[in-house]
């Protein structure tokens, strides 16, 4: 599955968030023999839909979405000069399919700060500055290699021409994704076998004192340093903290700070947008859930999240939408108002499906 590598400078709260991620593993929660990674925290993705069609179907459980999020440890000022831990750091930015983030925000004068200013611009910048480096530093070893392939294999000009491009926008200091170039796009695929970092999805944590949650001045100010990238804003210990609450002392504790949900979970949201992600979804008097494809995905596709035997003999999918099942109450009732459809092998998924297949075994 896809993952969030999570990065920043030492101090600024990245265990305790960890920590706080960890402690609510969905996977723990739902599936008490999985094998846990100790760098890995799952993350369940909040979606109200799924409560709703519980309700309706009588389900026993409900399983959401997740999105796996890695600490990525290590020293990162001067990670791009190569050896040893700057080494590691990058190897394991590279295996992540998105880059988050945690930036301090928060005063504290009893916590020191690596470069002894609290400044999330200065941050950003050294974060960048090192993943900039080291795609310069990929992109200088292929540069003589493409030049030399681009005189026989026509299919490397372009190739060639694109990283001559990313240079430059590197050089000026400023990542590929913050000038859309990510995958997906023209530029992007074409960069893909040089296995850039600043190619993927970001996304930032802004760890702020509990006063500026609800300071909307604020944190338009440092979304727009950020931008296009989402900016989250949470408070890393009271996160640890509602981490070992029961629901019902979490919810006060989050009115207490002007929050109607968890920093987490909308952590857990937002990053499975970032990932480019989306769900469908499942229901049945033993379990709803919701099911991770990929934005576009078919039908087909779609049925082989659950099992690979559903894909291969895909025949149907009987989709209806939420709404619509909300509205008539039952599947049998959406049937009768033909607000069921059967989909075929081309048919592309839509946000907020709730779906049976038919296929042959
Ligand atoms: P890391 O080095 O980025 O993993 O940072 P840690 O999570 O170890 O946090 C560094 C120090 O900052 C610890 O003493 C934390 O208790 C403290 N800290 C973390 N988050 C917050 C916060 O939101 N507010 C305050 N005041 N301190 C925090």
């Amino acid at each position: 599955s896809l993952t969030i590598g999570i990065v920043g400078l030492p101090n600024v709260g990245k265990s305790t968030l960890f920590n706080a991620l960890t402690k609510n593993d969905v996977l723990a929660a739902n599936y008490p023999f999985a094998t846990i990674e100790p760098n890995v925290g799952v993350v369940g993705v909040p979606d109200p839909r799924l409560a709703v069609l519980a309700g309706i179907f009588g389900s026993q459980r409900v399983l959401p979405a997740t999105v796996d999020f890695v600490d990525i440890a290590g020293i990162v000022r001067g990670a791009s000069e190569g050896e040893g831990l700057g080494n590691k750091f990058l190897a394991n930015i590279r295996e992540s399919d998105a880059i988050c983030q945690v930036i301090r925000a928060f005063k504290d004068e009893n916590v020191v700060h690596v470069d002894g200013k609290v400044s999330p611009k200065d941050d950003i910048e050294t974060i960048n500055t090192e993943l900039i480096l080291a795609d310069l530093q990929s992109i200088e070893k292929a540069e003589p290699r493409l030049t030399k392939e681009s005189r026989l294999q026509k299919e490397k000009v372009a190739v060639l021409a694109a990283v001559v491009e990313a240079k430059k926008i590197l050089e000026a200091g400023d990542t590929l994704f913050s000038k859309g170039i990510t995958k997906g796009t023209e530029l992007g695929d074409l960069l893909h076998e040089l296995h850039l970092l600043t190619t993927k999805p970001f996304l930032y944590v802004f760890n702020v004192d509990e006063d500026e949650l609800t300071d909307d001045a604020f944190k338009a100010e440092q979304s727009a340093l950020v931008a296009p990238a989402e900016a989250i804003f949470l408070n890393a210990k009271l996160e640890q903290d509602l981490s070992e609450l029961d629901d019902e002392e979490a919810l006060e504790l989050l009115q207490s700070v002007g929050q109607d949900e968890p920093g987490l979970a909308t952590l857990g949201r937002v990053g499975f947008a970032t990932l480019g992600l989306q769900t469908y979804l499942t229901a049945g008097p033993k379990e709803t859930r919701a099911w991770t494809i990929k934005q576009g995905a078919t039908a087909p596709e779609a049925a082989g999240v659950i099992h690979t035997d559903f894909q291969r003999g895909f025949i149907k999918a009987e989709v209806i939408s939420f709404a619509d099942l909300v509205e008539c109450g039952s599947v049998a009732e959406a049937r009768a108002k033909g607000k069921a459809r059967m989909e075929g092998k081309d048919y592309v998924m839509q946000d907020g499906d709730v779906v049976e297949f038919r296929f042959n075994v």
